[in-house]
């Protein structure tokens, strides 16, 4: 069970440690990053002097914090290669940067708010000559009154504009102060030669950016501008190249990553792409995320069944089970079609576990509506799920409803579905006691011959191993204990 704003344990990794805090795991293997001199030019207006000497110190550094989900995990390697490419050297601290960029998240009221927490530590003082922009959806969504509230940002650029970043960039070194990226009426795709990836075993790929849907409750569709699918060689090649590189687990993105609609002659189906991935020699697992009920077809479950490289895991968010509320928030499912959809999925002759988001609290939400969301979860037994109140977003049209339901109710009902779900997941997790499952080691534990690892099925599972040198390795390990909110096992020899 997980839950952001509280920074529950997790067994299920979906990406979200930015938000819940560092585990005492850690990936073992640090990114090499090259430093070949610096982009950025001498300033020429009147603070010239004060900002020399800042930035001839910390010449050609930057600093990049990233919040939410995987996908501005991802922007943010991507970032992170167009500064390499332009001779950038990444540093671990904004007061040794001469650059600092923050990826933001608007997702929800706290996510927005960090970010500028952040900026107020760098007041126009402290700033000495430091560039510093803000990138992502806060970006897209505040826009210009960012420079107004935060008079020392140089760079408001929104997820859309990525591609524009190297020009972007260009005009802030040359010491302009005020530049903007926010188009979103974009068709391309944000592409990098270079990307610099913070898992050595993992790469994360986006497919499909943007969104088409209108859920009345979310922001994506402004900050992240309309559906563009990227074209199936592109990503193939890239399969390829990580596959190359080393990486054997590839997770496709997109915010709806099964309503993938390639561009080019070929017409792949989604999960056409999905087996084509998979036959990529070297890659040993590929995942998916995040799926929308509506575009979730059989042959994705036909591909899953036939493909053990595809990984035994969906996410598949319901946000709630009531139909009257799906309405309201303009899902495009009932509580039913969501229903035939899990049933689908568990047709499958594999187990495949699934995962989901649920919000409470939304405008007009009555008891008898959580009731039916607390009766989806009985029926359904997900193996986790992300819990959220309801926080009203801006540019979205349930900002305007009517029926809001007090903060405390709100807390109160998540406090009530999270209770639910950890029941639900004690019993699951019970059951997995005594199988074995195959782990890529993904973390060393501070602890002596303690390490971490992800199954297919995307659990976490804490063990004990007595052997040397596991990061990246595939592993057997056997359940030996469980919580409702963690696994632990040892290796089975
Ligand atoms: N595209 C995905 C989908 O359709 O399910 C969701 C992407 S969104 C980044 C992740 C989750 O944040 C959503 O599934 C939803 O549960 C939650 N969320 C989005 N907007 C929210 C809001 N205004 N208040 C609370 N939770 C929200
Ligand atoms: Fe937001 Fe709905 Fe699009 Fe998901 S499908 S990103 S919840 S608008």
């Amino acid at each position: 069970m997980l839950n952001c704003e509280l920074g529950m344990g997790k067994t299920f990794d979906i990406g979200l440690e930015r938000l819940t805090g560092r585990s005492e795991f850690s990936i073992g293997r640090s990114i090499p990053t090259k430093n070949e001199g610096s982009a950025i030019p001498a300033q020429a207006s009147p603070e010239a002097a004060e900002l020399g000497a800042v930035r001839g110190a910390l010449r050609g550094t930057f600093f990049l914090e990233t919040f939410g989900c995987q996908m501005n995990d991802h922007d943010s390697e991507k970032v992170a290669g167009v500064l390499l490419s332009r001779g950038y050297q990444q540093v671990e601290s904004p007061q040794s940067a001469s650059l600092i960029l923050y990826n933001t998240c608007s997702i929800r009221e706290k996510a927005a708010q960090k970010v500028f927490s952040r900026l107020g530590e760098f007041g126009l003082r402290q700033n000495e000559g430091r560039i510093i922009g803000v990138l992502g959806c806060v970006a897209q969504q505040e826009g210009e009154e960012i420079f107004r509230r935060a008079p020392w940002v140089s760079l408001v650029c929104g997820s859309a504009s990525y591609s524009k970043l190297p020009e972007l960039l260009a005009q802030v070194e040359a010491g302009n102060q005020r530049v903007t990226g926010l188009d979103t009426d974009t068709d391309e795709t944000f592409e990098t030669p270079v990307t610099r990836r913070d898992n050595p075993w993992r790469a994360y790929l986006t497919i499909i950016e943007g969104c088409d849907k209108a859920c009345s409750y979310c922001v994506v569709p402004y900050t992240r501008g309309p559906e563009r699918s990227r074209a199936s060689d592109s990503v193939l090649r890239e399969v390829k190249q990580l596959a190359e590189l080393g990486y054997s687990e590839v997770q496709l993105l997109g915010q709806t990553v099964n309503s993938y609609a390639d561009p080019t002659a070929r017409k792949m189906r989604f999960s056409e792409l999905l087996l084509a991935v998979a036959d990529e020699p070297g890659i040993k697992r590929v995942r998916f995320t995040t799926s929308h009920p509506r575009d979730f077809s059989q042959d994705i479950v036909d591909a899953i069944d036939a493909q053990p490289k595809l990984c035994n895991h969906v996410h598949l968010p319901v946000q709630s089970g009531s139909t009257r509320v799906l309405q309201t928030m303009q899902r495009t499912y009932t509580r039913e079609e969501y229903l035939e959809r899990i049933a689908m999925i568990r047709g499958a002759k594999r187990t495949i576990s699934i995962t989901t988001d649920i919000i409470v609290g939304f405008p007009g939400e009555t008891e008898a509506d959580l009731g039916e969301t607390l009766s989806l979860l009985d029926i359904v037994k997900y193996d986790a799920m992300f819990s959220f109140k309801y926080s009203p977003r801006p540019h979205t049209p349930s900002v305007r409803m009517s029926d809001a339901i007090p903060e405390e109710e709100k807390s109160r009902r998540l406090a009530v579905l999270q209770e639910k779900q950890r029941e639900i997941q004690a019993v699951r997790h019970s059951a997995m006691v005594g199988q074995r499952f195959e782990l890529i080691v993904s973390g060393k534990s501070r602890r002596e011959n303690q390490w971490s690892g992800h199954t297919s099925c995307h659990r976490v599972i804490n063990f004990s191993s007595q052997e040397q040198a596991l990061l990246g390795k595939y592993v057997q390990v056997q359940v030996t204990g469980a919580t409702p909110n963690s696994l632990v096992g040892e290796q089975a020899l």
